[in-house]
């Protein structure tokens, strides 16, 4: 069966339409873009297109790829200062710069705790290994969940591989598994033996980066294989995994498009209802 994330996608959003409307503040959200990188703009006027279509207004703030870090703190304070907004996002990838990861954390550490609707900043990694409801979850990871939930996957007692450990996926999807009773292999560049631990998971997860990556060879049937990747290649779409050789094998899988993808925005403006509702 292909796990397609529309229906899930148009289902939540139907929720999140009268959810919004029952607030008795809409919260704007904003997000911070630095530089013009085109596949940012892409994504954020995805997010402004869904914002209006549920009555929450996005706020685009565009800032020279040569900001200074003092710059764009200025005006993350802004809006943190701002009580209208009630989500702040800066747009990823930053344009690189030397000390690359340490300026990405010190501006995502900059959001205030209750604003950090994508759940990046070190105070949501701290809840989120906690496993506290009090905090925003990386959007991409909560789709993934919200997926398992629409089409009844449960992962209590299953082997869930993850191949890929960043912040923004990996790790917070492992963690998510974990707090639901999986049992949990989280997998990166140094893994040894790579093919026969993804042909060990009865729910695998690819976040690897890489186009096309996961072939026939790294599966086998009956597993869950969900393809978070998105690459575009020649004008077509991809995701890390190789979709047609390994469809035939496995019990289900997520195509690209249409699969995790629809769910990121989705889940980013649950995350910013929860962040309303607690102030509520
Ligand atoms: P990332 O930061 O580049 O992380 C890739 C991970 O894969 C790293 O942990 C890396 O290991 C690991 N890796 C790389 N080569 C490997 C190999 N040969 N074997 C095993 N592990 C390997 O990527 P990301 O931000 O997590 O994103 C992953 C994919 O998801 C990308 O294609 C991205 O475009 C896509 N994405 C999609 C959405 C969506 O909405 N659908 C959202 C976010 C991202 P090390 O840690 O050792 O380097």
């Amino acid at each position: 069966m292909i796990l397609s994330g529309i229906p899930v996608r148009d289902s939540l959003k139907k929720a999140l339409v009268v959810d919004f409307a029952s607030l008795p503040r809409i919260p704007e959200l904003a997000i911070i873009q630095i530089g013009d990188n085109p596949a940012s703009t892409v994504y954020i006027n995805q997010k402004v297109l869904f914002g209006a279509a549920l009555g929450v207004p996005v706020r685009h703030i565009i800032l020279e790829e040569n900001s200074t870090e003092k710059e764009i703190k200025k005006v993350i304070h802004e809006c943190n200062n701002n009580s209208r907004i009630g989500g702040i996002i800066i747009q990823l990838p930053l344009p690189t710069i030397s000390n690359h990861v340490v300026f990405i954390r010190g501006l995502l550490d900059c959001i205030l705790p209750e604003k950090d609707v994508d759940g990046l900043g070190t105070d949501a990694g701290g809840l989120l290994l906690r496993q506290s409801t009090d905090v925003c979850l990386p959007a991409t990871a909560r789709g993934i969940m919200s997926l398992f939930e629409y089409y009844k996957i449960d992962l209590s007692g299953k082997h869930v591989v993850v191949v890929g450990r960043s912040d923004l996926v990996g790790k917070p999807v492992a963690l998510m598994a974990l707090a639901h009773n999986a049992t949990v292999t989280v997998c990166h560049s140094y893994t040894d033996g790579l093919r026969e631990i993804t042909r060990s998971a009865d729910i695998l997860i690819v976040a690897v980066g890489k186009p096309r990556y996961i072939d026939a060879s790294y599966v086998k049937e009956g597993q869950v294989v969900i393809d978070v990747g998105i690459h575009r290649i020649d004008g077509k779409i991809c995701g890390d995994v190789d979709f047609e050789t390994v469809e035939p094998i496995v019990y289900h899988i997520t195509p690209v498009p249409g699969g995790v993808g629809p769910l990121t925005v989705v889940s980013l403006f649950q995350n910013l209802l929860d962040i309303a509702k607690r102030q509520v």
